[in-house]
């Protein structure tokens, strides 16, 4: 734990009570990237202090979130409820100093204090107690609250929103200790992010309102302020709310849906923060690049139509032996057998092909399958009508053909099957599809000849053996 003020540090700081949403996740990576552009640290902070509604499923859920999407954190992850003492240590600090105060009032009292504040539309401060401590009442339970400056006017000058100017008076004596002595959020984090030594805050909007309060603790405690960046929350392309309708799931659903963290990544960079017109960044140009005052002050509008758009082009970008893992596990449960070395390799030639057309991971599945059946393949109805008949000596006569075929590449397997097809007097089409039928069982398949280069002689002329002679 530091107080001085090192070079950049920023935090993620969720609250464990559900999964890794995609704006948190937009939120984490704008820190991640913050601190990789300027060679600082990333932390991870779990705001667990709420004990009804964090889980331990939450924590898993987020760390995993976490992890597929590529943001690795310095450190050890940090439980904020473990650093209780520590926060009622700086509300004593407080205390001391004339920072704070006790407040006897009961829930009753505040509530109607509340509502007569509502009623007069006046502002509700909390600060009944805050001048006459000399009449604190013995043994009755009490919140310490913090004695928020009067008078005068807090300015915070915001990465993304600019200068924001709160009037002090605007601002209620917050509750830092609760009756039962445990710290409230609103303490908790500032103490947390002072001795992580957090220079840095980037989260979303719906925080600023807080800011003008957890700055007097920071005033009031002789600890530097750290530079906020409030970013605006995602909408859906309808300007409302983001729903689970429009994409606010957790990152795991995107996973599910067979988008590619690559493509998450450049998605979320591009929702709130530009570089010219750019809309390719990979990771590697986003970490030279990203900035905090690039980040967009409108809200961003989640369009489905631009993931899908950008996950096809990073199917086609991606390395394959990159990309086949992602699709391993889908295609050994369609195929029902674990992938052998020979068709990992068929399938890295197989896979720019079929990303040509893809847009997420299922879109390769089939067409990678035909590359792993086990033979003898089950046929289609239609591939079972197109072999049968006249056509399977032939068929044995092209798996002759075939064995003696070399170079075994698609410029001479096609010159061979074009022959043969004229010295058989077939046209071209005629034998053409009951070999690919022999070959892919129907399935959706590419060009033929590079479908035979990628399997390979021996698989190819296996294949149509299987079907002449059955
Ligand atoms: N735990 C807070 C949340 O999940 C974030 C607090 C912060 O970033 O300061 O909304």
């Amino acid at each position: 734990m530091t107080t001085d003020m090192p070079d950049i540090v920023t935090r993620f700081a969720p609250s464990p009570t559900g999964f890794l949403h995609i704006g948190g996740a937009r939120t984490a990576l704008y820190n991640w990237l913050f601190a990789r552009a300027n060679g600082g640290k990333f932390l991870l902070r779990i705001e667990d202090t709420d004990k009804e509604r964090s889980t331990q499923e939450a924590i898993d859920a987020i760390v995993a979130g976490m992890k597929w999407m590529g943001l690795e954190w310095d450190g050890e992850a940090v439980s904020q409820a473990a650093q209780v003492v520590r926060h009622q240590e700086v509300a004593n600090a407080l205390l001391a100093s004339g920072n704070a105060y006790n407040c006897y009032a009961t829930q009753e009292e505040l509530g109607r204090l509340r509502d007569e504040a509502r009623t007069n539309g006046t502002k509700f401060r909390g600060d009944i107690w805050r001048e006459k401590q000399d009449q604190a009442p013995e043994g009755q339970p009490y919140t310490v609250r913090m004695k928020m400056p009067r008078g005068g006017a807090t300015t915070i000058a915001d990465k993304v929103q600019g200068d924001v100017t709160v009037q002090n008076d605007e601002l209620d004596d917050m509750i830092l200790l609760r009756a039962d002595g445990t710290p409230t959020y609103m303490l908790a984090v500032i103490v947390d992010d002072h001795d992580m030594g957090v220079t840095h805050i980037i989260r979303g909007d719906d925080h600023l309102n807080n800011a003008f309060r957890q700055i007097q603790v920071y005033k009031a405690m002789d600890w530097a302020i750290p530079v906020y960046a409030h970013i605006p929350l995602i909408h859906g392309p309808d300007g409302k709310k983001l729903s689970k309708r429009h994409g606010a799931l957790g990152v795991e659903a995107y996973e599910e849906m067979g988008f590619l963290p690559e493509a998450m990544r450049n998605y979320l960079l591009r929702l709130g923060w530009s570089h010219g017109d750019d809309e390719i960044i990979s990771t590697e140009q986003a970490i030279k690049w990203f900035n905090l005052e690039n980040i967009g002050k409108g809200p961003s509008r989640f369009d489905f139509d631009k993931v899908d758009n950008l996950n096809g082009h990073y199917l086609r970008e991606l390395n394959p032996a990159v990309l086949l893992p992602y699709l391993q596990s889908d295609l050994e449960n369609l195929v029902g057998h674990t992938l052998t070395a020979v068709e990992k390799q068929r399938l890295i030639k197989a896979i720019p092909s079929l990303a040509e057309r893809a847009k997420r991971i299922p879109d390769l599945l089939e067409g990678s399958s035909l590359f792993c059946n086990t033979r003898p393949l089950q046929l289609s109805d239609k591939a079972a009508k197109q072999l049968a008949g006249d056509i399977l000596p032939v068929l044995a006569n092209v798996a002759d053909g075939f064995e003696t075929v070399s170079p075994w590449e698609a410029d001479t397997l096609k010159s061979f099957m074009m022959s043969f097809a004229e010295e058989n007097e077939l046209k071209p089409g005629k034998l053409m599809q009951p070999i690919r039928a022999a070959l892919t069982g129907g399935k959706q398949s590419g060009d033929l000849a590079a479908t035979l280069e990628i399997l390979g002689r021996e698989e190819t002329v296996a294949r149509l053996r299987d079907q002449a002679a059955a």
